[in-house]
């Protein structure tokens, strides 16, 4: 059975916490498609030849989480042969067999528009940018300015926009606890799978 479930939305709105969850508790395979282009954004030298290149050892490298590594993704994100180097991996993974949980901010729109479920899961930039700043610290308002720039960028390139499938269900963290968030996502996903 291959069953896909597309989680797309900004920066630190709780996309990795709710795939991570959604994964474990039906046993589906993740991919966090971020890290993708966050390895290839902190490769370096021709973006292109690094996104048709990346191997594994790309993506494990321990400096892929920081501020900076997102800025270099989300710069290399707007061209158009990056993300074509990087779609067929990510079709793939998204039916392989047995469930898959893919998160970023094309997938439901570009990846997989066949997917079976497709949540966008979004909160306010001054929410998203104070939950960055817990986990990174420095300048508050370096963080927030940080956060509405990627989100510029995210959602205003011609290539693959972040924006919401016409059929996501929207969940907007910035009041719901992630627990509650967490039972929103499960409680719709076991709606749809198919019964056998
Ligand atoms: O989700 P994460 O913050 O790791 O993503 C880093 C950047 O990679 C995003 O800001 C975005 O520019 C880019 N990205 C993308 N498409 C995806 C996933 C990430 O363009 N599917």
């Amino acid at each position: 059975m291959s069953f896909t479930v597309a989680i797309d939305g900004p920066a630190a709105a709780g996309k990795g916490t709710i795939s991570r969850a959604v994964a474990a508790e039906f046993g589906f395979a993740h991919l966090d498609t971020g890290l993708l282009y966050r390895a290839v954004g902190a490769k370096g030298g021709d973006p292109v030849a690094a996104a048709r290149g990346l191997t594994a050892e790309d993506l494990s490298r321990g400096d892929l989480r920081s501020l900076a590594a997102g800025q270099a993704a989300s710069r290399v994100a707007v061209i158009p042969e990056v993300r074509a180097a990087l779609t067929d991996f990510q079709r793939r993974f998204a039916r392989a067999e047995g469930g898959a949980v893919l998160d970023g901010r094309d997938i439901g729109t570009v990846i997989c528009p066949e997917a079976e479920v497709k949540l966008y899961v979004t909160a306010s930039a001054e929410v998203r940018a104070h939950r960055r700043w817990l986990e990174v610290g420095g300048d508050a308002a370096q963080v927030l300015a940080e956060v509405r720039e990627r989100d510029a960028r995210d959602m205003g390139r011609a290539e693959a926009p972040l924006r919401p499938a016409a059929d996501a269900v929207v969940i907007d963290t910035s009041t719901m606890g992630v627990a509650e968030a967490v039972q929103a996502a499960i409680s719709l996903i076991r709606q749809r799978l198919p019964r056998n």
